[in-house]
């Protein structure tokens, strides 16, 4: 028996986990520091009255023998459910068929498992910095991965570099860690980028709902020419306060390779995974209903009001950053190793922050904040800052 080696490629500690153990050590040795944390990027307000309703019906119908439901009749998802997502993205003019919608446990899931529908020959374009998961989801199957490199000079929403030949693109908007959003313009560049390879973007939107000024796309889609080059990853988990539940969906265009990518998607799903709980999926059907997109708008507006104390403040301190605008995230320039900015602001201020190295190398000398804890405890943390900086 032979492992799989290409593990030995992957960086061994998670970020998050490293994160962890600094601030135990530094709570060990100083019990009484009030910590404040805006680092990992987990939802803190509770879910929508309108999906725990509807979470309650469903978990009652599974209770009752006449409605009582065992494995779905498809793993792509209830037709209800992808119905309500299809209805969701004509809410912003984008037209997806619910036949091109595949339900899933999540946006993180489907990112790491969508990589099975590739030839390991494949050469694969990662921005940098982004979320960790497209990079160690190639390296594991040991792929070539070339990077894309995301700077201040362009505020972190790069142009593709012609030069740079690829098979697999993934592009984040807006992004995480550094909160920067592509618009029409830029997005438009990647697709006809990726047309005139035949390379395939895969695009996660999993922070679309935060998006609020007009010139950037919620949807790759609603970009001219998108649905002969581009997949979609999409998540309830921030839009709707799902991390804990579970629901997101990937969209593979009738165009895409002919049909034959969103066949065999559908049959990587139904040979591996056997389709998202009913009670999930009437949840995450509640959630995209108007009175749940109401109600999660406010759990979302009341994270840009945290989004926006943090990015002010650091216009008033003259700090660069991006972010805040179309995300719950703020990317700050920290102008020194951001493990050593982390440690600072730890031991400093109480507060804990994500070190932007831990995205890739041109994260060094930046630092993430999150805008999901409450307005009290980020203003308390923006005055800590503002003594300390
Ligand atoms: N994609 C991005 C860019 C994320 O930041 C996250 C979570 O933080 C995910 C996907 C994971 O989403 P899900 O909770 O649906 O698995």
């Amino acid at each position: 028996m032979k492992l799989n080696s290409n593990y030995d490629n992957i960086k061994s500690s998670y970020l998050f986990v490293e994160i962890a153990n600094r601030v135990k050590k530094f709570s060990a040795e100083n019990p009484s520091a009030d910590i404040i944390k805006l680092g990992i990027g987990d939802v803190t307000r509770p879910l929508a009255p309108c999906v725990v309703e509807a979470g309650v019906k469903a978990v009652k119908e599974m209770g009752d023998a006449k409605t009582f439901r065992g494995y779905s009749p498809d793993s792509q998802g209830y037709e209800f459910l992808r119905d309500a997502i299809s209805r969701y993205y004509a809410s912003f003019n984008v037209k997806i068929a619910p036949h091109e919608i595949h339900v899933s446990d999540g946006a993180k899931s489907d990112c790491g498992n969508i990589v099975d529908m590739f030839d390991d020959g494949n050469v694969v374009l990662i921005p940098d910095p982004v979320y960790p998961v497209y990079l160690d989801s190639n390296v594991m199957s040991g792929r070539k991965v070339i990077f894309c490199d995301a700077t201040e000079e362009d505020d972190f929403a790069p142009l593709p570099d012609k030069n740079l030949k690829c098979d697999i693109i993934y592009l984040c908007s807006p992004n995480n860690p550094t909160g920067a959003a592509f618009s029409y313009e830029k997005l438009k560049a990647w697709v006809d980028y990726a047309n005139s390879l035949g390379a395939v973007i895969i695009y996660d939107a999993a922070y679309e709902a935060f998006v609020t000024e007009k010139d950037v796309p919620r949807s790759i889609f609603a970009v001219e020419g998108a649905r002969t080059c581009a997949v979609e990853l999409c998540s309830f988990s921030k839009t709707a306060g799902f991390t804990g539940t579970r629901c997101g969906y990937t969209v593979v265009p009738d165009e895409l390779c002919g049909g034959k990518l969103a066949k065999m998607w559908a049959r990587r799903q139904s040979t591996k995974y056997n389709g998202t709980s009913y009670i999930q999926q009437r949840m995450a059907e509640a959630a995209y209903s108007p009175e749940g997109v109401r109600q999660c708008r406010e759990n979302i507006l009341a994270y840009q009001k945290n989004a926006n104390l943090i990015s002010d403040a650091l216009t008033e301190m003259n700090i660069y950053h991006t972010g805040g605008k179309n995300s719950p995230y703020i990317w700050l320039k920290c102008g020194m190793d951001s493990w050593d900015f982390f440690d600072k602001l730890l031991a400093e201020a109480n507060v804990v922050g994500t070190p932007g190295s831990g995205f890739g190398k041109n994260g060094e000398g930046f630092f993430r904040l999150t805008a999901f804890n409450t307005y009290e405890k980020t203003a308390e943390a923006i005055d800590r800052i503002k003594k300390i900086l």
